[in-house]
Parts: C-alpha cells; sequence; structure tokens
C-alpha cells in the first residue's frame, strides 16, 4: 500500500483491532509518514468508541463488512488480496462476537463506574438525613420539656454580685432538664461551673458541668439523669474543671420547688 487506504473502512477495522497481517502492516507503514490517515485513524477510533454508547452493536459492523466486501470484488486482479486474507481470519460469526464483546466490555465498565458513584451518592444523602432527623429529636425533646404541662420551672437567684446573677430550669422528671443562666462572671479555666438537681430524698445529683460567655450567659440541655426523680432544689456550684461527684465548691445560685 503506497497510497492512501481508499475507503475508510479500513481505518475503522484497523481502529476496531480487525485488520490482520500484511493489510496492517501496510497501513501502519503508510501511517509514519502520513498525518492525513493518522487523523483518520483517531477520526475512527472516536466513532468505535461512539459504537459503544449508541446503537445496537451489530448494526455498524455489518455496514462496515459489507462495504468492505465490494471493496475487495471491486479491486483488479493484479493487485493482492489483503483484505480477503484478514477477512477470512474474521468469519462472520466470530467478527460479529469478537465486537459484541468489545462493546459488553465497554458498557460493564461504564456501569461499574456509575454504579460506584450512585452508591456513594446514596451514602452521603442519608448520612445528612440522618443527622437532619438527630437535630429535629432533639429540638422535639427541648420543646416538649418547655411545654409539658407537668414541667417545674424554678428559677435561681443569688444575693451576692451586681446585676445579679440569675438562673432558670425546666425540670421535667420524665422528658427532661432544660437550664439557663444570666449575669454569671467568668472562671479562671481550672474552674467550672456545675448545676445540681437536689432530689427529695438522697444526694444531689450532678445535672452538668457549664461554663458562662462572655456575656456572662451559660445553659444545661438535657442531661443525662436518673428518670423519675422527684426535685426539692436546683443549684449551681463553683467546681474544678471537669466536675465532681458531689458539691463542694461555694453556691452561686439556688433555687427551691415551691
Ligand atoms: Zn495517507
Amino acid at each position: 500500500m503506497n497510497g492512501h487506504p481508499q475507503l475508510n473502512e479500513d481505518f475503522d477495522l484497523y481502529a476496531l483491532g480487525a485488520l490482520e497481517g500484511e493489510e496492517k502492516q501496510a497501513l501502519e507503514v503508510h501511517l509514519r509518514s502520513c498525518t492525513d490517515c493518522r487523523r483518520k485513524v483517531e477520526e475512527a477510533r472516536g466513532r468505535v468508541a461512539l459504537l459503544a454508547l449508541a446503537a445496537p452493536p451489530e448494526v455498524p459492523p455489518r455496514q462496515i463488512r459489507d462495504r468492505l466486501l465490494r471493496q475487495i470484488h471491486a479491486k483488479p486482479v493484479e493487485q493482492p488480496p489483503p483484505p480477503l486474507a484478514a477477512f477470512r481470519r474474521w468469519p462472520r460469526p466470530a467478527f460479529a462476537l469478537l465486537l459484541a464483546t468489545i462493546l459488553l466490555a465497554i458498557a460493564t465498565a461504564l456501569l461499574v463506574f456509575q454504579n460506584g458513584r450512585l452508591s456513594r451518592r446514596v451514602s452521603e444523602l442519608q448520612a445528612a438525613a440522618l443527622q437532619q432527623q438527630e437535630e429535629t429529636e432533639r429540638a422535639r425533646s427541648v420543646l416538649e420539656v418547655l411545654t409539658a404541662p407537668d414541667t417545674l420551672q424554678v428559677t435561681l437567684v443569688s444575693g451576692a454580685a451586681q446585676p445579679l446573677p440569675l438562673g432558670k430550669t425546666f425540670y421535667n422528671s420524665r422528658k427532661g432538664l432544660l437550664f439557663y443562666a444570666a449575669n454569671l462572671p467568668a472562671l479562671p479555666p481550672d474552674q467550672t461551673y456545675q448545676l445540681w438537681l437536689v432530689p427529695a430524698e438522697g444526694n444531689p445529683v450532678s445535672a452538668g458541668i457549664f461554663t458562662a460567655d462572655p456575656k456572662g450567659d451559660g445553659a444545661v440541655l438535657l442531661p443525662v439523669l436518673p428518670p423519675g426523680v422527684a426535685a426539692k432544689a436546683f443549684a449551681v456550684t463553683v467546681e474544678p474543671a471537669g466536675g465532681v461527684t458531689q458539691p463542694t465548691g461555694p453556691k452561686v445560685l439556688i433555687g427551691v420547688v415551691s
């Protein structure tokens, strides 16, 4: 093959890997010196890739094959019969099977890729939904404590500092506890405020530690408490950082259940 291949089918067959022997060698030798034909090979590779995404796999190869057959028969006798040699090694069913196998492999790879992406997206959405559900449930729990008719409201005061430190507790022995404080002085880093539930019987129960922000506000929301404890009073003490199991420091706020 000294000149350019006459028909694009040669490029298609080459791109499919179906061109063999002398035909293939001749084309490859020609490609080394012909930019035009190299471009056509690239185009053919593009067409072959597109086949994987479109149309039933048998249709384009059959057209290619039929036109190639016509080309073979039309060729002058003195020319060597190269495409025939290549084609004999690819009888119709084997050729179609090769094509189907290539296309199936490409389609499978695409599906695996898509499937992986979808799985990751589903996981992300599930995690987001779970987080939203947790936040909603916590908000509902806060609202339940605030609105239940049997929730105690106890105001805690101090006689010492100015402006007066103030605390407010919403306590429901079945639903939980909310505590808000205002005007509390800032503490050194090795100390903390600790809220206590003083039961009708027995020792005070820790209802959590908290710090006051620069405005003097502090809060404890829904601490873990033993269920069903009847409260006699609530108190806030100053304790070593991290809190203690029983109150040791000065009481800065105290409120008795009326
Ligand atoms: Zn050429």
